[in-house]
């Protein structure tokens, strides 16, 4: 089995899902005490998220890209950045510290394109939503539509991702309002629902909505996994 590289702790929340799921996939697929070979760098997050909030995408690079170098020197084969966020950077990151990044919009596409959808809408950080390097690699790579919530919606899932989700609180509330705002996209002709921010699964499930929903971190864990056990 090949070793994986996870790039985590944006938030460490998510980072233990990922933990869990390829372990368990592992175990599932080949028995007894089989585990799978990886090596973690964990980082700083109210650190990473100062510098998101204030734009720095070079510093930010440069602190993934040498994360990446690290996990290569520690023995990893390819690499996981463990949000959808930090994908931004995926690409400069891959060429950067000449390691294959395992891009989480890949396999998300993936996963979208074999359900046969075309057009699906998009929960994730403001980030996520509003910059192009998401939607764009969906359209570009898979050619599925993904829309995104209107402004204040937007702001309301940033902000239940960065004030709720990462620091471990689930609220009903929030799951509430998560609820609607996929029935708005729905409703705008959305086939299914992308949970593209790595901590939504922490609170929206299959059973909380009427169309398919896209899990990125079970998703993006397992597309690790396959590429492990090749
Ligand atoms: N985990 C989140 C994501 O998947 C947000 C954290 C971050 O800003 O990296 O986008």
């Amino acid at each position: 089995m090949r070793t994986i590289g996870l790039i985590g702790g944006m938030s460490w929340e998510s980072s233990i899902e990922y933990y869990r799921i390829i372990n368990e996939a592992v175990r599932e697929k080949l028995g007894g005490l089989h585990s799978a070979p990886l090596v973690m760098h964990s980082v700083e997050f109210e650190e990473i998220r100062a510098l998101q909030d204030g734009g720095d995408w070079a510093e930010l690079t440069d602190i993934m890209t040498d994360a990446a170098r690290g996990l290569k020197w520690a023995g990893a084969d390819f690499i996981l950045i463990c949000t959808n966020t930090m994908h931004i950077m995926a690409d400069d990151v891959q060429r950067r510290a000449g390691i294959e990044v395992l891009h989480i919009a890949d396999a998300t596409g993936e996963g979208i394109k074999s359900a046969g959808l075309k057009k699906v809408g998009l929960l994730g950080t403001k980030f996520t939503m509003e910059k192009d390097f998401y939607t764009g690699r969906l359209r570009d790579k898979f050619g599925i539509e993904a829309i995104v919530p209107e402004e204040a919606e937007r702001q309301e899932v940033h902000d239940i991702i960065f004030k709720e989700l990462c620091a471990g609180i689930i609220s009903p509330e929030s799951k509430g309002r998560l609820m609607k705002i996929m029935a708005g996209l729905t409703s705008r002709g959305a086939q299914g629902i992308v949970l593209g921010c790595t901590e939504i699964p922490l609170i929206i499930g299959q059973g909380d909505a009427d169309v398919p929903v896209f899990d990125t971190t079970r998703i993006h864990a397992l597309a690790a996994v396959r590429k492990a056990m090749a």
